[in-house]
């Protein structure tokens, strides 16, 4: 008992912390003055710390969702909601073989590095992502790419299914149409030679391969798909068209600092928010700006943990509803090797520690238990990364080139 209380003050200790920190973040920059005069936990469904604090009146209105309950000059501010940022960490579930040039002899070793990424020190494919989200009791979304076992078997990809449903991780859809000539029969006629990304399909071919893809995941032993993920997040607009003909409701393949996602939708839509299009709720990649002030989007693999925190810590401050962050199953092995890399793994285990830590403020989320829901609010500020964060991304880039 005496455990649990000490550790609920030392929790306590460690979000006044962090909303002291938010305050200096929001007004600093603003030159406004701010004074925190007191603190009090609240009791509601949850536990909540409400910071009281006064600020130079006359900028309520001006900003007037704040990350915490103010008090100012007589006047009251609405409450921000309570509702957390759903976090969603997903992974996408893919199996290449190094060209594609003698696929079958290749396939075997490719398989094994892919999904388990066997080494001296472990199993750091898809085996110790799972063990590190199950360790801190997080959910994955893992959107698997199938189109490989239209080529190999079903066997190969109910392997996969199977160990990432018996730990009762969200399974969706990935679809890399690169597949689509090595498959026997052919998905229709007239594919030959490659053809990268979903948008160099006309939208009746995108339709039979998303299909198609769903149908072998139903034949591994999945068959509650309601997510999609384009390859390489090249969808355009014929894509969507397809997954509503498909009554496929829900897609994350919009992803804004690459060129080939959305070809035909840059001047429609708007890549940093939630949004509902042709029928699909779309959650696109969440994208932040590092400390640099660059767009960076919220990858593992590509960001520093430190990143990765304060653009975490920053969508819950500015009331963000989604927040998508992307991994693979290989990304914590080195490239082109079945050796973990260290800082990755360090990366994701720091992520997930910090994610379990902050239960209540966000919530890690999969796509297939409650409907997604798209708020009408008006968007909040793109999520930012510190200076110093950023430049520990560098530095750790830097050790990784070092060490090879
Ligand atoms: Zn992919």
């Amino acid at each position: 008992m005496s455990q649990t209380r000490s550790s609920s003050e030392r929790r306590i200790c460690q979000i006044k912390r962090q909303r002291t920190r938010c305050l200096e973040k929001f007004y600093r920059p603003r030159s406004l003055k701010f004074n925190v005069t007191s603190t009090s936990i609240e009791s509601s469904p949850r536990l909540t710390l409400v910071t009281i604090a006064t600020y130079t009146p006359g900028y309520a209105s001006k900003f007037p969702v704040l990350p915490i309950r103010t008090s100012h000059a007589g006047s009251s501010l609405p409450a921000p909601t309570s509702i957390p940022v759903k976090i969603y960490l997903t992974f996408d579930v893919e199996v290449w073989c190094g060209g594609w040039k003698d696929l079958d002899a290749r396939f075997p070793s490719h398989f094994e590095r892919y999904v388990y990424g066997r080494s001296r020190k472990g199993e750091y494919a898809l085996p110790k992502t799972l063990d590190i989200l199950d360790r801190h009791g997080l959910k994955g979304v893992f959107f698997v790419e199938p189109l490989f076992a239209a080529r190999f078997g079903i066997e190969p990809l109910a392997t996969i299914v199977d160990l990432i449903g018996a730990r009762n991780h969200d399974i969706e859809l990935h679809l890399h149409p690169e597949w689509a000539d090595e498959i026997q029969p052919l998905p229709f006629p007239g594919v030959t030679g490659k053809r990268q990304h979903l948008w160099h399909y006309s939208c009746d071919e995108q339709t039979a391969l998303i299909a198609l893809g769903r149908s072998l995941l139903a034949q591994a032993g999945c068959d509650t798909i309601k997510a999609f993920r384009a390859g390489s997040f090249a969808c355009n607009h014929d894509t969507y068209r397809a997954l509503r003909k498909l009554g496929i409701s829900i897609d994350s393949s919009l992803h804004a600092v690459l060129p080939d996602s959305g070809i035909d939708l840059r001047k429609q839509l708007g890549f940093f928010h939630p949004l509902e299009f042709e029928e699909v709720r779309i959650l696109p990649l969440t994208v932040f700006r590092d400390g640099f002030g660059q767009l960076r989007p919220a990858q593992i693999g590509a960001c520093s943990f430190a990143e990765l925190r304060d653009a975490i810590e920053t969508a819950a401050d500015n009331q963000t509803e989604h927040f998508v962050v992307l991994s693979h199953n290989f990304e914590m092995l080195k490239q082109g090797r079945s050796e973990p890399d260290a800082l990755v793994v360090s990366r994701f285990e720091r992520l997930c520690a910090f994610l379990a830590e902050q239960q209540g403020r966000i919530e890690v989320s999969t796509l297939s238990d409650p409907p997604i829901r798209i708020g009408t609010q008006s968007h909040p500020p793109l999520a930012r990364a510190g200076f110093a964060a950023t430049i520990r991304r560098h530095g750790e880039q830097a050790i990784r080139r070092f060490l090879g």
